[in-house]
């Protein structure tokens, strides 16, 4: 069962992820209104970044940085975003 983390915008281009043990669902109910964009834990150091928009995920990969649920650093996209497609962001610390 994979681990969700809510994103919570800081300032300008930035995404704190923000620990939940609520499952997607839950999760897509509860943020309705606030926020946009959650995390799911792939494996260690490897993270989803859903959103409710497909377009807007392609959006915050271009536009924010995501930062690592575990250690804070910055992640980096894995997989390139696209209309099928959300993406993958891995932590270079934690993923090691
Ligand atoms: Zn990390």
């Amino acid at each position: 069962m994979s681990q969700n983390y809510t994103l919570t915008t800081v300032g300008h281009g930035r995404l704190i992820p923000r620990k939940t043990s609520m499952t997607e669902e839950q999760l897509q109910k509860c943020t309705g209104q606030s926020s946009a964009f959650w995390l799911t834990r792939i494996m260690d150091g490897i993270y989803r970044l859903n959103c409710k928009n497909k377009i807007t995920a392609e959006h915050c990969v271009r536009n924010y940085q995501v930062y690592c649920p575990q250690c804070k650093l910055v992640m980096e996209p894995i997989l390139p975003a696209n209309k099928h497609e959300t993406p993958v962001y891995t932590c270079k610390k934690c993923s090691n």
